[in-house]
């Protein structure tokens, strides 16, 4: 009885307390209503399993890739197309467990994009560049950047990744999710209103992930005089002036509630801290800054605009031993991972 008592103990532990020991997020901060609404939300989840059907995977068996340089499409089997994603997306030196969650992530992501096309690439599916669809390599490209003899192992391990996870899928009431992802949140994600605005998603809340400051994706840097920063932001408003003189000639007004710039005073303008990004090229708008002799330095956290699944806080998830699915759901609020 003693230890049948122990057993009971010990998998409670490794079901519930490590994993929220190890995890901080924002939702184990919700109010009991909150958690009431969700359980309740969960039971329709429940009942919606018989709409699975609509996402059958023979469905999506071939991939019409648009390739960004040539302008060709290339046809291919889906799980192909994926190896190509998840070896262009993700280092393949990250554990299993994270290149498991990037393969469902991006088999989730392919399968909105085709479900919900607005006819962006013509007869094409979905891209290859990464700043419009998501990343692909060919396995020759691939083969060509990794070290001859680890070649082999590395693209075994990749596919494992997508074998092994084949046909499974991220869904929020039954409805496959816009599965945004980014390299690294700086510690904390942020919503996808605060980045795109428009209306927020549901199931991409902002959570934080502890070990991001371990990948050197976490801090960077970009100094820039104090008469590029002008030039620069003229390109888009022609009206700016900065006093340098002046005290808090350069200002944050107001940050997201993720602490990310969501608006900020540069000496007659006030612009979004995703404009700014763009305009100086910045990592991400988690930034402060430093106003020099003759230039602006920005301390920037993180990489990526911080939506969805963390790239870098996948991994160190996985290396706190959390398995996939976890990860996928520590990123993604109140979500189911199918198979279709
Ligand atoms: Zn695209």
């Amino acid at each position: 009885m003693k230890k049948f008592l122990f057993y009971v103990i010990a998998l409670f532990c490794i079901v519930f307390l490590i994993p929220s020991i190890c995890t901080k997020t924002k939702r184990q901060a919700q109010t009991k209503d909150n958690i009431e609404n969700v359980e309740e939300t969960k039971s329709t989840e429940n009942n919606d399993t018989s709409t699975y059907p609509k996402y059958n995977y023979s469905n999506f068996a071939t991939i019409k890739l648009y390739h960004s340089k040539t302008g060709e499409i290339e046809e291919l089997p889906i799980d192909e197309y994926l190896y190509g994603v998840v070896s262009a997306e993700m280092p393949v030196k990250y554990d299993i467990e994270a290149l498991k969650a990037q393969a469902v992530v991006a088999r989730t992501y392919t399968i909105y994009q085709i479900t919900h096309s607005n006819g962006k690439h013509g007869d094409a599916d979905i891209c290859d560049n990464y700043a419009c669809c998501q990343a692909w390599i060919s396995k020759e490209d691939r083969f060509a950047k990794w070290e001859e003899k680890e070649a082999e192992d590395n693209w075994q391990k990749i596919v494992n990744a997508v074998d092994s996870t084949q046909g499974k899928v991220i869904t929020y009431n039954g409805e496959v999710i816009d599965a945004f992802f980014h390299s690294n949140s700086g510690g904390i994600t942020e919503t996808a209103s605060n980045v795109w605005g428009g209306q927020n998603f549901p199931y991409l809340q902002s959570v934080e992930t502890s070990g991001e400051d371990e990948y050197s994706e976490y801090n960077s840097e970009v100094e820039i005089s104090k008469e590029e920063l002008i030039n620069k932001i003229r390109k888009k408003h022609s009206e700016i002036e900065i006093n340098y003189d002046e005290q808090d000639s350069i200002k944050i007004i107001e940050l997201t509630e993720s602490g990310r710039v969501k608006t900020i005073k540069l000496g007659n303008i006030e612009i979004a801290g995703t404009e700014l990004r763009t305009l100086l090229g910045l990592k991400s708008t988690n930034f402060s800054f430093e106003i020099r002799d003759n230039s602006i330095i920005f301390f920037v956290k993180g990489y990526g605009h911080g939506v969805g699944m963390s790239q870098t806080g996948a991994d160190s998830l996985a290396k706190q031993g959390i398995n996939y699915e976890d990860i996928i759901k520590h990123f993604y609020y109140n979500v189911e991972i199918v198979g279709i």
